[in-house]
C-alpha cells in the first residue's frame, strides 16, 4: 500500500526519514484476522472468552420504517461539539431540523459528572425557551458517545470516559438517570428520554435514511468507532428469551479499544507508546490512539520530533515540538490538503525550515493519513466479511474524516484490492450522530405504541 505514498522524495532522505509507519502488507493481513477472532470471541457468552472488543447490544433491532412522525429531540455529546437538535419528522421523512451548539468548557470535562449533565439540561431548556416549545411532550434521544454497557434501549451504564472526558466519578452508573436528575434539578419535566446510543449508532440510522442498505455506521472524528447489523442468531450472547423474534441487532463494537490486550503491539512504533503513556486514559483506547483526530497532531509531531532530535528535519533544535497539542488535526489535513507547508511549519515552529523539511513534514502527515486508511479499512473488510453482503454501504460521520482531502479515496482503493467480493460505498453522513439520535427515538416511540 505504499503506492499511496504520492510524494516523491528523494531516496537519501528517505532512508533517514523511512521508519515504518505504513503497514506491510503482511502486518496489514495480521490485523485483519485479529480483528476477525476477537470480534467473534466479543459475542461469545463465556466472558472469558471476550478479549478487547466489547461488541456491546444497542437493542436497536429496527431502522426506520417510513412510518415515523412527530417531534423528536436529539443531543450529541462526546465529539468536538455538544449539541441539542429538534427533528420534525412526517411520514418517515425528515422535514425539518434545528440545531444548536452549547459547547463545554475545558474544566468541565474534567468532572465531577454532575457538572457535564447540568450543563446539557441547562442547554435543552435554553433550547427549549429559544424555540418556544417549552410545554411540548418532547421524546428526546440521547448520543452518549462513550462505551456503554446496554441493559435496554435507554439503559446504558457508562464503562469509561473517553477522549477529553475525564471525571473522576460516573463510571458504573447509568447515563439515562444521570441526565434525568441533571433535568430534574433544572425542573425540564416534558422532555422524556426514550433511548440513548452510541453515535455510530445513529450515524448507522442516518445513513439508512439516505440508503437502506446501510449497514456499518462509523465515527472518525475526536475518537474511533464502529457498528454494524448482526444476525441475532450470532449474538451468541443473548439467550433465547432476550432475543424474542429479533432478527438483526446493531452492535457496538466499540473497536476504538481494539488492541488494548496487546494484540496488536506488534507493529506500534516508539511514537505510539510515547504518546498513549502521555494520554488522559493511559493503556487504554489503543487504537483510536492510532490515528483518530484527538491524537493524530501530536503524532505526527512526535515523529517531527525523533526526526529533529536524530538530526535530519530541521537545521537546529525545536522547542515547539516538545509541546502536547501544538500539532492538531487540522494541521494535518491543511498539509494533505496542499496548504503552504513552509507557512504552517514557519507558524507553528517559529524556525527556519528548508526544502527538505517541508517535504518530510509532509511525508509524515501522508504516512499517518494513509496507516489511519489502512486501519479503518480493515475493520470495514472485516465487518463486510462479517455481514457476508454484496453491497456493503458505509456511513461516515466525524471532523477527521470530514475534513480529510484523501482519506475516502484512498479507503477505496485499499478496500477494492484486498476484497474483489464485495462493493464498498462511502456515504458521509452529516450530523449523523445528532439526527440518528432522534431517528432512534422515533423509532423507539413507535415501539410503543405497537
Ligand atoms: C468511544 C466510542 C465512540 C467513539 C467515537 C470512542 O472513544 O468509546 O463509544 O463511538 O469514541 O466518538
Ligand atoms: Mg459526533
Amino acid at each position: 500500500m505504499a503506492h499511496l505514498m504520492n510524494i516523491n522524495v528523494p531516496q537519501t532522505l528517505l532512508k533517514k526519514i523511512s521508519k515504518n509507519i505504513i503497514l506491510e502488507e503482511e502486518d496489514f493481513l495480521k490485523v485483519c484476522k485479529i480483528f476477525r477472532q476477537e470480534a467473534k470471541d466479543g459475542l461469545n457468552k463465556d466472558k472469558t472468552k471476550r478479549k478487547s472488543l466489547q461488541m456491546e447490544n444497542t437493542f436497536v433491532r429496527h431502522l426506520l420504517d417510513g412510518a415515523e412522525c412527530g417531534d423528536y429531540m436529539a443531543l450529541d455529546l462526546g465529539g468536538t461539539n455538544f449539541r441539542v437538535l429538534l427533528c420534525k419528522m412526517r411520514n418517515g421523512e425528515l422535514r425539518e431540523t434545528k440545531v444548536k451548539n452549547y459547547n463545554l468548557e475545558k474544566e468541565v470535562l474534567r468532572g465531577p459528572s454532575d457538572g457535564v449533565f447540568d450543563h446539557i439540561a441547562n442547554s435543552i431548556a435554553k433550547f427549549l425557551t429559544e424555540f418556544n416549545i417549552q410545554n411540548n411532550n418532547i421524546p428526546l434521544g440521547f448520543t452518549f458517545s462513550f462505551p456503554m454497557s446496554q441493559f435496554g434501549l435507554n439503559k446504558g451504564v457508562l464503562v469509561t470516559w473517553t477522549k477529553t472526558f475525564k471525571c473522576p466519578d460516573g463510571v458504573g452508573k447509568n447515563a439515562v438517570e444521570m441526565l434525568e436528575d441533571a433535568l430534574k434539578r433544572k425542573k425540564v419535566t416534558k422532555v422524556k428520554v426514550v433511548a440513548i446510543l452510541n453515535d455510530t449508532t445513529g450515524t448507522l440510522l442516518a445513513g439508512s435514511y439516505l440508503d437502506h442498505k446501510c449497514s456499518i455506521g462509523l465515527i472518525l472524528g475526536t475518537g474511533f468507532n464502529a457498528a454494524y447489523v448482526e444476525n441475532a442468531a450470532n449474538v451468541k450472547r443473548w439467550g433465547n428469551e432476550e432475543m424474542g423474534d429479533t432478527k438483526q441487532v446493531v452492535i457496538d463494537t466499540e473497536c476504538g479499544a481494539f488492541g488494548d490486550n496487546g494484540s496488536l503491539d506488534f507493529f506500534k512504533s516508539e511514537e505510539d507508546f510515547l504518546l498513549d503513556k502521555h494520554s488522559n486514559h493511559i493503556g487504554s483506547f489503543t487504537f483510536e490512539k492510532l490515528f483518530a483526530g484527538h491524537y493524530v497532531g501530536d503524532l505526527v509531531r512526535l515523529h517531527l520530533k525523533s526526526l529533529n532530535s536524530a538530526g535530519t528535519f530541521l537545521s537546529e533544535p525545536c522547542e515547539a515540538l516538545k509541546q502536547w497539542g501544538h500539532f492538531n488535526g487540522r494541521h494535518v489535513t491543511d498539509i494533505e490538503k496542499g496548504h503552504n507547508v513552509e507557512e504552517i511549519l514557519q507558524n507553528l515552529l517559529k524556525v527556519k525550515v528548508s526544502k527538505d523539511d517541508c517535504l518530510i513534514a509532509r511525508y509524515i502527515c501522508r504516512a499517518i493519513s494513509i496507516r489511519c486508511c489502512q486501519l479503518v479499512s480493515a475493520i470495514i473488510l472485516e465487518l463486510g466479511s462479517i455481514m457476508e453482503r454484496n453491497h456493503v454501504t458505509v456511513a461516515i460521520d466525524g471532523s477527521w474524516y470530514r475534513h480529510h482531502p484523501k482519506m475516502k479515496s484512498d479507503m477505496e482503493k485499499i478496500l477494492k484490492e484486498f476484497d474483489k467480493n464485495r462493493v464498498y460505498e462511502f456515504i458521509l453522513a452529516d450530523d449523523g450522530s445528532g439526527k440518528g439520535a432522534a431517528f432512534v427515538a422515533a423509532v423507539a416511540t413507535g415501539l410503543e405504541k405497537d
